[in-house]
């Protein structure tokens, strides 16, 4: 939908404030749609450190945004409130960027969505199964993947400084930069994946690189405000909602200056990513990001830490310009770009001891190559992800976590068996990294595992 009138846009350019007219008065009001789309951003910690809370969000409709679409603001609930939305988020049970929120009983201002106290939230859920939301893409992880990165420029002119054809190069590599987010999601996807840069959009300064100009500061703004103000300000130069031709936008501020702390944070299931400073340079914060767009979750380590998976690109990526690391089984699994190469083993039927030959996802070529070729029969694929079905909550992802190709600064278990355990949905969720039980091999040598899968029920063991 194009903007109705330029004046609502100035409007909220000067109240620095989605909904300005409201929140000058402090007023608060209905939503009119009664209903918004509920849309949770996972942040990046700056330090490396524990990621804050997941952030939740309601998209308005035009209706409630003076006819602007892709406007987001905060939901304003109690701790107790908005912890039952990220459970329900974290258990699957709620998809953002498409699952919907009553609003019937909430008020709208300036601050965001309020939700009256005591409010059982699960009840104003509206699940939505549409596969394709407005124009909205959710998360598409196969195939040609168009991408745009925006370079932001406040109204004191605060900018990154580098150039739009240099920033065009550190993200997707079209000059010099070999290690960017297209070269890494391409070489772990093993090209299932092609990232294509930008749109042949005449406003693009560089490949896929547009600019826009915010009307608010970056200095006295919350994130939502200026999040909302720059995706105002890209449909109005491109002529057309967000994500328009688009399957991901990318958003570079030159920092952050209130609610900081953060490096990036992206939407999950959603198509925007978003940077400060530096970060964007980074093609592991990039990688990390687009991973949430692509709806995975954080991967935990060994110490029960939400964000220690050093064997997987949602736990704390690497903090600079070299090569990249891929995700863990369990990402591997719900990602499709290991499809033949899946399996599920249920050793309550199949049996509990099993000999199984494994390839890491940097050796997925050994799998394509001359055994696919030659094979006769399906076990001839070597598996680079298996599910153990344990017909509970928990489930289990085994791989061979080889350091080699594209996974090749994998950070933690180098070339040893990695146990990932999912409570919930498929890999979906928190996973955890147990202890590697298989020694270094050979590079191009697939791992033959014998395993006792009922080591994996033993809980008491990783305790
Ligand atoms: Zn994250």
């Amino acid at each position: 939908m194009r903007l109705q009138s330029s004046a609502a846009f100035w409007a909220i350019l000067a109240s620095a404030s989605p909904l300005g007219i409201d929140a000058k008065r402090g007023l608060r009001r209905q939503l009119a749609s009664n209903e918004c789309t509920i849309m949770a951003a996972e942040a990046l910690s700056v330090t490396g450190g524990e990621d804050p809370d997941m952030i939740l969000e309601c998209e308005l409709d035009p209706d409630d945004a003076d006819g602007i679409s892709g406007i987001s603001v905060p939901i304003e609930a109690t701790q107790e409130q908005l912890n039952a939305l990220r459970g329900m988020i974290e258990s699957g049970k709620v998809n953002p960027g498409r699952d919907r929120l009553n609003t019937s009983g909430a008020k709208i201002d300036g601050k965001g969505v309020h939700f009256p106290p005591g409010l059982d939230i699960a009840n104003e859920v509206r699940k939505n199964n549409m596969e394709d939301v407005g124009r909205r893409r959710l998360a598409v992880t196969k195939g040609d993947l168009k991408m745009l990165l925006v370079k932001v420029t406040d109204v004191g002119n605060l900018a990154v400084a580098d150039t739009p054809t240099f920033m065009s190069d550190e993200v997707f590599g079209t000059g010099v930069d070999v290690n960017n987010l297209k070269s890494g999601l391409e070489a772990c996807s093993w090209k299932q994946l092609n990232v294509v840069v930008g749109n042949n959009d005449p406003n693009e300064v560089a490949q896929g690189v547009i600019e826009v100009n915010i009307g608010i500061s970056l200095t006295n703004n919350t994130r939502s405000a200026i999040r909302n103000a720059v995706t105002t300000a890209v449909q109005t130069k491109l002529g057309y909602t967000l994500p328009g031709p688009f399957n991901y936008v990318l958003y570079s501020l030159q920092g952050c200056y209130v609610d900081c702390g953060w490096a990036a944070y992206a939407y999950v299931n959603s198509w925007n990513s978003v940077y400060q400073g530096n970060y964007y340079k980074q093609p592991g914060v990039l990688i990390h990001e687009i991973g949430h767009n692509f709806n995975l979750a954080h991967s935990g380590g060994l110490n029960n830490s939400t964000y220690t998976d050093h064997t997987c690109s949602m736990g704390n990526p690497h903090y600079s310009d070299e090569g990249f690391q891929c995700f863990n089984p369990a990402k591997n699994f719900q990602l499709n770009w290991y499809n033949p190469a899946k399996i599920t083993e249920d050793p309550r039927v199949n049996g509990y001891t099993k000999t199984l030959t494994l390839v890491g996802i940097g050796e997925y070529n050994l799998t394509l190559n001359a055994p696919i070729a030659t094979a006769t029969s399906a076990n001839m694929i070597y598996p680079v992800t298996v599910k153990l079905e344990t017909g509970g909550g928990a489930d289990y992802f085994v791989g061979f976590n080889r350091a080699t190709g594209p996974n090749y600064l994998n950070d933690e278990g180098d070339n040893e068996v990695t146990i990932i355990q999912v409570d919930g949905n498929d890999g979906a969720l928190l996973s955890e990294l147990f202890e590697g039980k298989a020694s270094a091999r050979t590079v191009s040598q697939p791992l033959q595992l014998r395993w006792n899968w009922k080591d994996c029920y033993d809980y008491s063991k990783y305790d």
